[in-house]
C-alpha cells in the first residue's frame, strides 16, 4: 500500500505528488500535459510514475541520484499510482475518465534495474486499464536488459522505449552517468537498434542540455551522426535547475538550436521545456525538500 504525502500543483497545470510505501520510502508521481505543438497528441494526458524509491545508478545532475537507493516498488506499487494520481484528477474534474493517457516510467528509478516488477507492470497496465494509449520507459542505457525487454514486452502494447544519451562521447558522458563505465554508448546504442528492430518501433533517444557542459553545435552535430534516422527519433530536455547541484539550464534557444543541426540530419526531433518548474517536477526534486532522510543523504554527498 503507498501513503499520499504531499501534492502540488504548479502554475502550468501540472501536478506533483509524493508517496511512501509501509516502509517509509518515499517517491513521486507527475500528473502533466504537454504543449499542443511538440509533436505528440494533446488529447492524450501524461503520468509520470516511479518505479524506485530513490536510485543507484547516481547521475550527477539528478536529485534522486544524490539520494542513493532504498528500494524496488513492486508492480502493485506502480499500478497504485496510477490509481491515486487519475482518480485525483478525475475527482477534480481536471480530466474525464474517458480521456486516454501515458504511463511514462521517468519518475524515481531506473525502470530496467527493476525489471521482473516493470514487466509484470506493463503486463498489467496492458490489461487492466482500456484507456491507456501508451507506455513508455526510460533507461540510462542497461544493455542486456533493453536486449530481454524487447521480447518479454506484451505483444499488444503501445510502448516507447527512451535511452538517455546526453552526450556523444563516452569519456563526457561517464562525468555525469557514471553508468557509461559499464556501459559505452555504442553498446547501448547497438541494444537501442535491436529494440527498434524487434518491435518495430522508433526508439527515442533523449539528451539532456546542461549549460556550458554539453551545449556545443559540434555535440548536435556529433549525436546525430551516432543514430541511425530510420530507427531513432531524437528528444531536446532543458534541464530543471535543482538548488545544490551544479548543473544550470541553457537558453531556450540553445535547445531549438539543437534541434535543428539534429533535424538537419533528417531526425524527427521534439524539445521538451520542463514541467512544473515551481513544483520541484524534476526527478527527485519534491522528495528533497519534504523528506529529511532523503534530504541529508542528498546534503551529504555534495
Ligand atoms: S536520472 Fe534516472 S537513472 Fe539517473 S540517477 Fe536519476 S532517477 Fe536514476
Amino acid at each position: 500500500m503507498l501513503e499520499l504525502i504531499h501534492k502540488n500543483k504548479a502554475e502550468d497545470g501540472s501536478i506533483k505528488y509524493a508517496f511512501k510505501d509501509s516502509n517509509g520510502n518515499a517517491f513521486e508521481a507527475v500528473y502533466f500535459r504537454l504543449p499542443p505543438n511538440n509533436g505528440i497528441p494533446y488529447s492524450v494526458y501524461h503520468m509520470c510514475i516511479s518505479s524506485q524509491a530513490g536510485c543507484a545508478m547516481g547521475c550527477k545532475f539528478c536529485a534522486t541520484g544524490y539520494g542513493g537507493f532504498f528500494s524496488d516498488l513492486k508492480a502493485e506499487l506502480m499500478r497504485e499510482q496510477i490509481n491515486v494520481v487519475r482518480d485525483d484528477i478525475i475527482c477534480s474534474e481536471i480530466e474525464s475518465e474517458t480521456t486516454e493517457f501515458n504511463v511514462v516510467l521517468m519518475g524515481m528509478g531506473e525502470p530496467l534495474a527493476n525489471y521482473d516488477n516493470v514487466v509484470k507492470f506493463a503486463h498489467i497496465a496492458n490489461n487492466e486499464y482500456n484507456r491507456l494509449h501508451k507506455v513508455a520507459i526510460s533507461t540510462v542505457g542497461l544493455t542486456p536488459k533493453i536486449f530481454k525487454l524487447a521480447e518479454d514486452l506484451p505483444a499488444n502494447l503501445n510502448f516507447k522505449l527512451y535511452i538517455s544519451l546526453h552526450s556523444p562521447y563516452d569519456a563526457e558522458r561517464a562525468e555525469f552517468m557514471p553508468i557509461t563505465r559499464k556501459y559505452s554508448i555504442q553498446s547501448v546504442l547497438e541494444a537501442g537498434r535491436f529494440f527498434a528492430k524487434k518491435t518495430n518501433t522508433y526508439v527515442r533517444v533523449t539528451y539532456l542540455l546542461l549549460k556550458g557542459v554539453n551545449d556545443t553545435d559540434q555535440h548536435a552535430h556529433d549525436f546525430a551522426k551516432l543514430l541511425d534516422p530510420h530507427l531513432f527519433e531524437t528528444q531536446i530536455q532543458l534541464y530543471n535547475a535543482t538548488p545544490g547541484i551544479p548543473y544550470g539550464r541553457v537558453d531556450d534557444s540553445v535547445g531549438f538550436r539543437f534541434k535543428d543541426i539534429i533535424e538537419s540530419y533528417g531526425f524527427k526531433v521534439i524539445v521538451r521545456l520542463s514541467s512544473g518548474r515551481d513544483v520541484e517536477g524534476g526527478c527527485g526534486q519534491l522528495i528533497k525538500k519534504i523528506i529529511p532522510r532523503n534530504a541529508e543523504r542528498v546534503l551529504s554527498k555534495m
